[in-house]
């Protein structure tokens, strides 16, 4: 199986009939990730493929081990987390609907198959819903914005429990 771990473009012809399998290992910051609340942070990452291929469908599942940096959702700071969903994509010869009406048709000369969305897809499903740079993250100061986890600035107690006037 032949894969760019550049560009995310898998050989087609490369393929054999049934399963395929392979690990790569991808240029993190060398990739249009194009996510607006996650970047790339680690230089590298290993995406392993199984990709089942027939003459009417081929059928991606893998997985991306990776991190990448969002915000913290209390302080603003950096928060890294782990690429944690499977990246999955599927494909049909003639474009016909299958059971669940998700694949996508093959290109029809193509050669080639991109799966850059279907591993952006994964990276964003695994961006945490409360994102934090450390379990125990201070946050900021809902007084004066100071970020508690790397000071004190004597708010402590004002206004930290109970209403802000
Ligand atoms: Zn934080
Ligand atoms: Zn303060």
């Amino acid at each position: 199986m032949q894969f760019d771990p550049r560009d995310l473009v898998l050989d087609l012809a490369s393929l054999r009939n049934g399963s395929n399998s392979g690990s790569f290992e991808i240029d993190m910051p060398g990739i249009a990730w194009g996510i607006e609340d996650a970047q790339p942070a680690s230089p590298s990452g290993t995406l392993d493929l199984d990709v089942n291929y027939s003459e009417k469908s081929v059928i991606v599942r893998g997985r991306l081990s990776a991190c990448f940096a969002t915000s913290c959702a209390r302080c603003l700071g950096r928060a890294v987390f782990e690429v944690t969903e499977d990246v999955f994509a599927a494909f049909s010869r003639d474009g016909g609907n299958t059971a669940d009406g998700s694949m996508a048709r093959l290109p029809r000369d193509g050669r080639s198959l991109r799966l850059l969305d279907a591993v952006k897809e994964a990276v964003i499903l695994s961006v945490p819903g409360k994102p934090l740079c450390r379990e125990d993250c201070r946050g900021l100061c809902p007084v004066c914005g100071e970020n508690l986890n790397e000071g004190r600035c004597g708010h402590e107690g004002a206004a930290g429990a109970g209403c802000v006037r």
